[in-house]
């Protein structure tokens, strides 16, 4: 992208820049975004949004109308949250709190959309946005945290009914895409995220008296294998599902029988069709395998992030958008899903809308150890400051393309 088109569009990438190693410095888990959060009041308020904050214990929501203020309505979502990882960088700007890490780049989210913030309040002041209409900016918190994620709190502080929109749009860095490209698909983009474990109870005993006891080991060996053939069988094999094992435990000692063997699983689809058969299965499965060793079985099944769903229209127009801001080459519509998860897909259960990534580049410029590729979550990644520009750029195009159809 030229220097010329980020001037054009009136951006000030030192400005994000700086507000990027600011929040980077001083990372913040989900929930606990309270710096982070004030800093985004702040500015919003000091361009002339009506900002309310503490929605989600952190978020924040700024609003802009302009001309009668009666047009449609656009929402726009960054995420602000860390991860509890030691950053391993080295770089001037890296985590000055131990154990925090913006590795996920929430630092970068939240800078792109400031960025955008100051340039559409500018612009709705000299009455350069078209027609009428209402911006919502949705900072919000603790995207990170699973089952408990700061968009879901959002929804049930009434986000929509407060301030409603009729399209939605987020965006996430991607490490291994090229800075400058956008890659998107309609219809699922990444994956419902479900945790689930499982207990199965038998009787105690002594190792070299297995008749006197009941091994649970046994059912929770069947199960593990068992897990695939569901895959491998129930799930119409043109759809995704997977069902990792990450935790198995039971006993104590060599010789001694274990009265509990336990197993916890991710599980996670990409159709809400296929998450229910999996669910269903893994019930039937455990149960049955817990009763042929004549043992109990618990399970808990915990829903997480639904599958994300791009809505067919809002896709279609943010293809078009970037296409015209980065060129036709630069902009991959029908991008592979990915079994990652992100709780914007809430949002988009309540509103049709959108959700991109842009492309992270390699992680050379964080460390040329990791080029070639460097996936977020990795103590060595980095937010890429190539990509502020990008991602201000597609919002600030989405805004004011929205409103001139
Ligand atoms: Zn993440
Ligand atoms: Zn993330």
């Amino acid at each position: 992208m030229s220097k010329q088109d980020v001037a054009a569009a009136g951006l000030d990438v030192e400005q994000m820049k700086s507000w990027r190693h600011a929040i980077h410095r001083q990372p913040e888990l989900g929930f606990e975004e309270h710096a982070t959060s004030a800093l985004v009041a702040e500015q919003l308020r000091a361009w002339g949004y009506a900002v309310h904050s503490g929605i989600a214990v952190t978020g924040v929501v700024g609003v802009l109308q302009w001309g009668t203020g009666n047009g449609r309505r656009i929402g726009l979502r960054a995420d602000m949250d860390a991860i509890p990882l030691q950053e391993m960088t080295g770089l001037p700007w890296a985590s000055t709190v131990p154990g925090k890490m913006h590795g996920c780049g929430h630092d970068g989210h939240t800078a792109m959309l400031l960025g955008a913030a100051r340039v559409l309040a500018e612009r709705a002041r000299d009455g350069r946005l078209p027609g009428s209409g209402t911006l919502v900016l949705i900072f919000q918190p603790a995207e990170e945290l699973g089952g408990g994620g700061g968009a879901r709190r959002m929804l049930e502080e009434g986000l929509f009914e407060r301030f409603p929109c009729d399209a939605i749009f987020g965006m996430h860095n991607f490490p291994g895409i090229a800075v400058g490209e956008v890659h998107v698909r309609p219809g699922a983009f990444m994956a419902s995220s479900d945790k689930v474990s499982i207990r199965f109870i038998g009787r105690g005993g002594h190792g070299g008296v297995p008749h006197l006891a009941v091994d649970p080991t046994l059912p929770a060996a069947a199960t593990v294998l068992g897990l695939q053939s569901i895959v491998g069988r129930n799930v119409n094999p043109n759809r995704a599902a997977v069902v990792s094992v990450g935790r198995i435990a039971a006993g104590s000692a060599y010789n001694v029988i274990a009265e509990r063997a336990e197993i916890e699983l991710s599980v996670r689809a990409l159709d809400p069709a296929v998450r229910d058969v999996l669910e269903q299965r893994i019930r039937e499965l455990v149960e049955h395998q817990a009763r042929a060793y004549g043992c109990r079985s618990e399970i808990e099944y915990v829903r997480g992030y639904p599958v994300l769903l791009n809505a067919a229209a809002p896709t279609a127009f943010a293809v078009g958008v970037a296409r015209k801001l980065f060129g036709e080459d630069n902009v991959v519509a029908d991008a592979e899903p990915l079994t990652g998860s992100e709780d914007f897909a809430f949002l988009l259960e309540q509103v049709p809308g959108c959700y991109v990534l842009v492309g992270n580049g390699d992680n050379g410029h964080a460390d040329g150890r990791w080029a070639g590729g460097c996936m977020v979550h990795n103590p060595h990644y980095d937010f890429n400051d190539a990509c502020l520009a990008v991602g201000a750029r597609l919002w600030i195009g989405l805004v004011e393309q929205y409103f001139q159809n």
